[in-house]
Order: C-alpha cells, then sequence, then structure tokens
C-alpha cells in the first residue's frame, strides 16, 4: 500500500480494481482516492435512538430495535423462498423478513440471542414486518451499541448496488481509503484561522463527516468542511476581483459636468430615493479612482433601476466618452430607448436603438457615428456585442437583467476598447444575498433597498377555478375606472403547442366575456413577429386596447403605469421570482394595483407555498429567500455555469452565516496580505499552485 495518495486513481484502492472503478467513475465521477472521500454521506442515522416494537410504523425511514431473535423459520420454495424470523421485546413482536444469503444467515444468526437490528417497517397484510434488517449482536458486557452512534448513508444507485457498493459497501471503502491515505492528508487552512474560527484540523474533519463518533464530532467537521469549501470559492473569486483592479487601469471620470446636472436639474421628473442617490454615488467614487468598475446593481421591481443607469451613462459622456446600455429583448430594448429618450429631451446628449430588427442603411449610419464618436448613448439587444460594432471610446457599459446574459457575453464587451469600460450589471428581481455573494463575488454589489414614495403596495390574492366569475367581474370593474388589465399565461418550452392551446382556450373565454366593440384585445405571445409583437405593445401603451393577453414575453421590464390588474393564469407553474417579476409590471401608476394568481384546486406542497409566499409578502429580497429555499440554487439562472453546484458539502439555501464568516476572512486576509507573501498564508498560495480553476473566470480578466 506504499505511495498511495489523494491522487491515485481509484482501482489502485484495495477492494476496488477495474470493473469498480468503472462504475464508480462513471457513476458518481470518482476517478481517485481523493474524490471519493469527497463523496460525503447524505445523511447519517442516529444510533443512540432505539425504538420499542410497539412504537414501529410504516412511515419510518429506518428504526432501530433491540430484542430477542425468538425464532428463525424458512418458509415457501423457489422464487419466494425466503427467511422468516421473529424478533420480540417487551412491547410485542415484528417479523423480520430476509430472501437473499438465506443458508449463511442461517448458520450466523443465534436464535435465542439479544440483537440491535436495522431496518425500514413495512406493512404487509396489515402486519408489520422489516426486511433485510442490519443484525448486530447486542453485547451488553461491553454495552457496545452497533459500532458507530452516527451511522453514515451514501447515496448509490442500482448500477453501483450491483457491484455490492450499496450505502454498506461505500461505507466500507471510504474505511480503506481513509486508513490507506491518511497519513497523507495535509492540512489546507493556516493554523491563524483554524484557531480563530476554532474549527477541526483536516483530517480529524475528514474522519469525522465519514465515522462521526457522535452528533457533536459530525458538527465539528461539518462546520469545518463547509466553511473550507466556501472559503475557498471566496479567495478564488476574491483574488480574481483584486486582479482586475491591479491589472486593468480604469477611465477615470473626475467630473460631474453640465449633461449630468442640466439633467439631474432641469429634467427629472421626480426627485430620487435616497437608495437612489447613494447607489449614484457610489458608482462616482468607483469610476474615479482609476481602476476599473465592476459592480452589481440589485433592485426590485421598480426601484428605478433605469435612472440610475441614465445618470451613470451621463457622467460618462460628460468625461468625454460613450455609453451603451444591453437589454435581454428587442421589446425592452425598445422601451428602454424610448423612455431614456423622452427623459432626456433634445438637447442633452445623442441616442439610439439597435437591434435584430434595425434595418441595414440604418446600421450603417450608426456604426459610422459610433466610429466617429457623434453618436453619445447606444441602447440595443445582444446586437451590440456583434463585432461589427465598434466604438470610437466605450467608457461604460451597463447590462439589465444580467442574469440572462452568459459571462462569455460579459467579456466581449469588456474588449471593445483597449481599456475596458466601466461595468455595471442590473439583476430584474433581487437575488439571495448568498447567490449574489458567490454568483457575482467579484463585482461589487450596490443595493437599491427603497421605492419611490407613493407607491400604493399591490394586493394579492389567489383564487381557484371556482372564482374565476368573480375574477371577470373584478377585471370588468377595474376597466370601468379607466384601467388597463394584463392576463399571462405560462409558457413552458417543452410543450409549446400545449401552451398555445391554453392560450387559445384562454383567449376565446376572454373575447366572449369582454367583447367588441365595448372592450378591446392584445395579444403578444413568442411566436409571434417582432413588428406584430410591437404593435400589439404599442396599442395598449397608447391605451387603445384595455387588456392584454400575453405569455411571459412581458416578464420583463415592461412600463405601463396605467395597467391595474395583472392576472396570472396557471400561477401555480411558475417559479418565484417569475411571479414576483409579472406582479412588478402592476403597482407603477398613483393607483391601487392588484395581482390575482388563477390556478387549479390541485397543487403541489411547493406550488401552494409559492403562492402563498406572494399573498403574504412584496419584498422581493425576501422572495428570493424563498425562492432558494424551495429549489435550491441549482434552478435559478445563472447558476448552471458558475460552480455553485459542484459544491460537495455547503448549501447556499443554509449556510449565509458560514459563507458571511468565510468571505470575510478573506476579505481580511487580502486587506493584510494583498499578495499573500507572508508566511502564515503559505497555504494559500499553494493553493492556487496546486488546483485547477474552480471558475473560468480568469478567463475574462
Ligand atoms: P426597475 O428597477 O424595475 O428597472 P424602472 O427603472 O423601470 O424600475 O422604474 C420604474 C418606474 O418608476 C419608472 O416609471 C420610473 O420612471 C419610475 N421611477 C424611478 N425612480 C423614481 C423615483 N425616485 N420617484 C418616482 N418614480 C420613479
Ligand atoms: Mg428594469
Amino acid at each position: 500500500m506504499a505511495n498511495l495518495s489523494l491522487i491515485t486513481p481509484i482501482e489502485y484502492l484495495k477492494g476496488v480494481g477495474p470493473q469498480k472503478a468503472d462504475v464508480l467513475k462513471k457513476e458518481l465521477q470518482v476517478f481517485t482516492i481523493g474524490d471519493l472521500l469527497l463523496y460525503y454521506p447524505f445523511r447519517y442515522i442516529d444510533r443512540t435512538k432505539f425504538y420499542k416494537i410497539q412504537q414501529l410504523h410504516p412511515d419510518l425511514v429506518g428504526a432501530q430495535v433491540l430484542g430477542r431473535l425468538i425464532s428463525l423459520q424458512e418458509v415457501g420454495e423457489k422464487r419466494s423462498r425466503r427467511l422468516v424470523g421473529q424478533l420480540r421485546d417487551d412491547t410485542g413482536m415484528i417479523e423480520l423478513v430476509w430472501f437473499q444469503s438465506i443458508t449463511w444467515l442461517k448458520k450466523n444468526l443465534k436464535i435465542g440471542s439479544a440483537y440491535i437490528i436495522y431496518g425500514k417497517p413495512i406493512e404487509f397484510n396489515g402486519q408489520l414486518s422489516i426486511t433485510h434488517p442490519e443484525m448486530d449482536l447486542y453485547n451488553s458486557q461491553e454495552k457496545k451499541v452497533g459500532n458507530m452512534s452516527m451511522q453514515p448513508v451514501y447515496s448509490s444507485t442500482e448500477k453501483l448496488k450491483k457491484f455490492s457498493l450499496d450505502t454498506k459497501g461505500l461505507q466500507r471503502l471510504q474505511q480503506t481509503a481513509l486508513e490507506t491515505v491518511f497519513r497523507t492528508l495535509q492540512e489546507s487552512l493556516p493554523n491563524y484561522i483554524l484557531e480563530r474560527h476554532q474549527l477541526l484540523p483536516y483530517p480529524q474533519a475528514l474522519v469525522a463527516i465519514h465515522f462521526p463518533q457522535h452528533v457533536n464530532d459530525l458538527n465539528a467537521a461539518t462546520k469545518r468542511l463547509k466553511f473550507e469549501e466556501l472559503f475557498f470559492i471566496q479567495l478564488r473569486l476574491l483574488r480574481n476581483k483584486q486582479l482586475n483592479t491591479q491589472k486593468y487601469k480604469g477611465h477615470r471620470f473626475d467630473r460631474v459636468g453640465d449633461k449630468f446636472n442640466t439633467f439631474f436639474t432641469k429634467r427629472l421628473p421626480f426627485p430620487l430615493t435616497n437608495a437612489q442617490k447613494r447607489v449614484v454615488k457610489e458608482i462616482r467614487l468607483d469610476t474615479n479612482t482609476g481602476s476599473q468598475m465592476n459592480r452589481l446593481v440589485q433592485g426590485d421591481v421598480g426601484s428605478g433601476k433605469t435612472v440610475v443607469a441614465l445618470m451613470s451613462m451621463l457622467l460618462a459622456v460628460d468625461n468625454g466618452y460613450q455609453a451603451c446600455m444591453m437589454a435581454p429583448t428587442e421589446i425592452l430594448a425598445n422601451q428602454h430607448y424610448i423612455g431614456l429618450k423622452e427623459l432626456l429631451g433634445e438637447d442633452i446628449c445623442t441616442i439610439k436603438l439597435l437591434t435584430g430588427s434595425t434595418s441595414a442603411k440604418e446600421r450603417r449610419i450608426l456604426h459610422r457615428e459610433l466610429e466617429e464618436g457623434t453618436l453619445d448613448i447606444l441602447i440595443g439587444t445582444h446586437a451590440l456585442i456583434e463585432d461589427k460594432v465598434k466604438f470610437k471610446n466605450i467608457g461604460f457599459v451597463v447590462i439589465d437583467e444580467q442574469h440572462r446574459f452568459g459571462v462569455e457575453q460579459r467579456a466581449k464587451l469588456w474588449r471593445k476598447n483597449a481599456i475596458p469600460p466601466h461595468m455595471l450589471v442590473m439583476t430584474a428581481t433581487p437575488i439571495p444575498r448568498t447567490l449574489a455573494m458567490t454568483l457575482y463575488g467579484d463585482l461589487d454589489i450596490s443595493i437599491i433597498d427603497e421605492l419611490p414614495a407613493g407607491r400604493k403596495p399591490i394586493k394579492t390574492v389567489h383564487f381557484f377555478e371556482s372564482s374565476r366569475l368573480r375574477m371577470f367581474g373584478f377585471m370588468r370593474d377595474e376597466i370601468a375606472k379607466g384601467r388597463q388589465v394584463y392576463v399571462v399565461f405560462p409558457l413552458i418550452k417543452e410543450s409549446e403547442k400545449l401552451d398555445l392551446l391554453y392560450l387559445e382556450a384562454g383567449l376565446e373565454n376572454l373575447q366572449r366575456e369582454f367583447p367588441l366593440p365595448q372592450y378591446k384585445i392584445s395579444i403578444v405571445h413568442g411566436k409571434m413577429p417582432v413588428k406584430d409583437k410591437d404593435f400589439e405593445m404599442q396599442r395598449f401603451v397608447k391605451g387603445e386596447t384595455q387588456i392584454m393577453v400575453a405569455t411571459t414575453v412581458i416578464e420583463v421590464g415592461v412600463n405601463v403605469p396605467n395597467a391595474s390588474v395583472m392576472v396570472i393564469e396557471n400561477s401555480e407553474r411558475f417559479g418565484l421570482s417569475q411571479l414576483h417579476q409579472l406582479r412588478g409590471r402592476v403597482g407603477r401608476g398613483a393607483e391601487q394595483s392588484y395581482c390575482i394568481l388563477m390556478s387549479g384546486n390541485k397543487l403541489s406542497k411547493d406550488g401552494r407555498q409559492r403562492l402563498q409566499t406572494m399573498v403574504r409578502t412584496n419584498d422581493g429580497f425576501e422572495i428570493a429567500e424563498v425562492d432558494l429555499r424551495l429549489r435550491g440554487p441549482g434552478d435559478i439562472s445563472g447558476t448552471q455555469q458558475s460552480g455553485v453546484l459542484d459544491m460537495k458539502i455547503a448549501n447556499l439555501a443554509s449556510d449565509q452565516a458560514v459563507l458571511t464568516e468565510a468571505r470575510a476572512t478573506v476579505i481580511e486576509i487580502f486587506n493584510e496580505d494583498p499578495s499573500l507573501s507572508s508566511e502564515k498564508n503559505r497555504l494559500l498560495v499553494d493553493y492556487f499552485n496546486r488546483r485547477s480553476p474552480l471558475f473560468n473566470w480568469d478567463k475574462i480578466s
């Protein structure tokens, strides 16, 4: 067994061999002994807890019982051949049943002896039994309870089980692996950090996570390993951030000029909220440091991110640079363009729109103006990042609703200038803190946590199908008051046909309830040509139609202040953040607004919780947290490419405290020792030298 270490291929571990190695690789991506040790148990059975036979019931996932084996009998023939034992304690009797290893069991089990058994109680013909229980002879002299108090359970697959790699088999392998490489295990965190945070040394933690002797062991090991995992992710992110600032000189915006001031004093139709002021100031300071800014602005729907973006762009223009703003859809780019143009008026600076629908002729003019520098601000879709689009001097880039843009796209914008422009990323809705720290951990974060004054909170109700007529009545009342209504249908890619059916049936229904000529309805869905979409949108924006029936194309950014009711059909089929975004389309004017969540009678537990959350709160930050808890980070957009999902033990939904601690520690370390040159941080440098990057973001910088 000499010379085996963490990086030794798994087939060399005793008890593995080529076949088992093969399934381990295919099923669990375990290639080395180190990989195996990183395959942690997903839960533990508390072997200190005993059940009396009378307390057993089929809802238990597993139970441990101390009893005496009073009989053992082979029954049935051929395929129904089985071994049946009877276990008794002072409260009753239960049957134990085995279909395999019958000969061996008959020889080894001792009738009349006391056993500690473990297994899942099942009910069959009204009788409780346990199939294939684990059997441990009870040794009263040693007062030993099995051999562990917390028994690890590893998740396994059918294929693994074929090679005896069920939870027991995996447990045995882990034991061999630990014994084999224990002496080579090295600490990865500096001593002073272990001490300061009272963390177990690595080898000890690794043993305890696989074979905890006590629940306290397990807790200490879990804490240590979570801290380590999150610590190194943060170390990498903050290291990238630090390198960016050192490597990239940034444009220095050292003055607030005429354009910014004219806009602020003459054009701005409302006072900024304190949160908006604070964020504009953060951006102003950050663009005047001589380093490139990379900032994320988080704000709830309707918190007024756009005007913050505009003022930042004016700051760039005042300092002699161009600016651009990129939106994820054509509709949204359009609306930004129209809105910003109106806010700016004619004389502050030049602004144009570039999307897939821009004609070749317009494009040629626009390209020329960009290169000559006569165009100050460009709004657009991802058409902006095409290589043909060249700026004379781009100084500031805004990405609206970032999570739809890949990291690669962000990078393309950087390369549009010798000195990379300042980057401002705006989220559509808030994302949970832990996710922000991990997905955008290399960005600075600004938060707009205040809505403009005078907004009336949207009232949200949940209606079942049986209240449909009431809902129609309510729509009629609101329309009679001169307001407009959205009715949104779900759109789920896998079943476009079905979705269209829903939409058509729903539409027919609406047309019957709201007939011409009294009522007019706009329809927008994903399959329509952009021109028709725009036309329909515009009819609604201008108030020519009272009802807008749509699939989720209106999800992002659309602004119609006179719309006061949002009806969401099949609302149980939407995710929380989507529901919140949709709701954010109303409540933009002075009137009281409403959101009506329609759903079928049958709701899943998650579905019910989503709708209840929507009814309970309007706070996007709170909703984002619930969303993370319900779905886990895997389903939240933007996480797929980020490495968040590769976490072995930490969980962004529940480990906020550890994450905050880890990040604060890393920040402290960089403040004290920016180049990690002090001896006590040597292990951290080793980390960078040893590991392949967790995140590919290095490439971008
Ligand atoms: P979001 O943050 O969702 O992008 P918007 O920037 O679209 O929000 O702003 C929503 C609406 O609120 C717009 O009509 C905008 O003009 C308005 N608005 C923004 N800031 C203020 C403010 N300080 N006071 C009043 N209205 C504001
Ligand atoms: Mg917006």
